[in-house]
């Protein structure tokens, strides 16, 4: 008997047919002779809409309430999921944060799970239940509601299948797996049977959402074996896997585009010992995590200095930056919400020369101007109007040959590019 964590995203319980589609797989797989964890979303938009009414009423919400009020969604799924199940005959059990428990450190809006009692949970399993679990929440020692940042409930499943030493975390989502890039921009997209959970945690922190980051660092760390299958068609997925030599040779295994940044300038920043220290401390001390960061000399003794934040954390960033900007007696603040990154990725880059040229020369001749750069080992980020995102990204995958092999041609294991 295997014990299997399954989770579902927001499309996937987004209406009463989709919830019954899932109770039926997890039953049947249940019936299989499996034991199953289910670990759901809250239903398709409905994170975004409890987001809009906190934000409706104030621009800077206490962050407390507003965990409060964004974790609701996965209560209802949990319900109404453990429901569908028991009216096609199984056995349920619908569970949130404190009643499993699932414990947090850190923030709110960013919460880190650091304990899970499993206790419950097993005893629900031996008694030949369906345990369903609400993604997304964790609670702190006070028993305050923490959320595990957007995306959260891949970490919640990936955090389950640690805990519970499961054998399998299935990620159940809209899309069959893993992509070359977003299926839903780039036509050409490429699916990958494999792909390294080094290569997938940079992919997902280039944007692209199909794995949270935080769960792919957990399974890596943690050894959960991981596949990201579609909900809605019975096709193959893309299994997680450590990285192997045949995936070395691939020097760009995936594009990515986030449009969730924006851009943020301080200008007329004197250009001495120590000013950097005084923006960023601040935002650091806020939780507020920095993207990429420029530093360009404006005129003699002045620098600008721009940097990314996510949209979310944009009014509170802003107000930091005023304070600092007053502190160091610097100009004014440049806000621009119209900007995306557009990544390549891959494992193949640690060994290969020019491949960031590559990337300039490619989004220069369509036209693209770069506003910012980051690198990382295996990463090459762009940040550029967001206007262009879709074409920045078809062109990269079409200039790294990522694309679709040809209708007919013999299945490769992978293109090399
Ligand atoms: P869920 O609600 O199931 O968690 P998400 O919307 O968070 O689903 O993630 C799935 C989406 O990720 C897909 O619909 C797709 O648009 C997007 N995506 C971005 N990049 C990729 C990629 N490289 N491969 C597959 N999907 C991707
Ligand atoms: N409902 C949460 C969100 O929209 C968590 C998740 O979907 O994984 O971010
Ligand atoms: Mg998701």
């Amino acid at each position: 008997m295997a014990l299997i964590v399954q989770k579902y995203g927001g499309t996937s319980v987004g209406t009463l047919e989709r919830i019954r589609n899932v109770a039926q797989k997890a039953l049947s797989r249940q019936r299989q002779g499996d034991q199953v964890v289910v670990v759901v979303s809250a239903m398709a938009g409905e994170t975004n809409r409890l987001i809009k009414l906190a934000l409706d009423l104030t621009e800077l919400p206490d962050l407390r309430e507003y965990d409060a009020l964004i974790s609701t969604g996965e209560n209802v799924s949990v319900a109404l999921l453990a429901i569908a199940i028991q009216s096609i005959g199984g056995k349920a059990r619908s569970l949130v944060a404190n009643q499993i428990p699932i414990f947090s450190e850190g923030v709110y809006k960013d919460g880190r799970i650091k304990k899970i009692g499993t206790q419950k949970i097993r005893k629900l399993l031996n008694h030949g239940s369906i345990v369903v679990a609400a993604g997304f929440q964790a609670v702190d020692q006070e028993g305050n509601i923490h959320t595990l940042g957007r995306g959260g409930s891949d970490t919640t499943a990936v955090a389950l299948a640690a805990a519970l030493n499961a054998d399998l975390c299935e990620i159940y989502t809209d899309v069959d797996g893993v992509y070359t890039a977003d299926p839903n921009i780039c036509p050409d997209a490429r699916k990958l049977d494999k792909i390294s959970y080094d290569e997938v945690m940079e992919m997902a922190s280039a944007g692209a959402k199909v794995l949270m980051i935080r769960s792919v660092e957990l399974a890596k760390n943690y050894n959960v074996k991981l596949a990201v299958l579609s909900s809605l068609m019975d096709l193959p997925g893309t299994l997680v896997v450590k990285g192997d030599k045949e995936m070395e040779k691939t020097v760009v295994s995936g594009v990515a585009y986030d449009k969730n940044e924006c851009k943020i300038t301080v200008s007329r920043v004197p250009d001495q010992p120590g000013v950097a220290a005084t923006v960023f401390k601040s935002l650091g001390d806020a939780h507020i995590i920095v993207d990429m960061i420029v530093q360009n000399v404006s005129e003699k003794g002045y620098t600008d200095l721009t940097f990314t934040v996510r949209k979310e954390d944009m009014a509170r960033a802003k107000k930091l930056a005023d304070v600092a900007s007053r502190k160091l007696a610097a100009g004014e603040i440049k806000i621009d919400p119209n900007v995306a990154k557009v990544s390549i990725v891959g494992v193949g880059m640690r060994s290969a020369a020019g491949v960031a040229g590559r990337m300039f020369e490619t989004l220069g001749q369509a036209g693209i101007n770069i506003q910012a750069i980051s690198t990382s080992e295996i990463k090459v980020s762009c940040l550029i109007d967001a206007k262009y995102t879709e074409l920045a990204v078809r062109e990269l995958h079409s200039a790294f040959n990522l694309a679709k092999a040809p209708a007919g041609s013999k299945p490769k294991k992978r293109a090399k590019n």
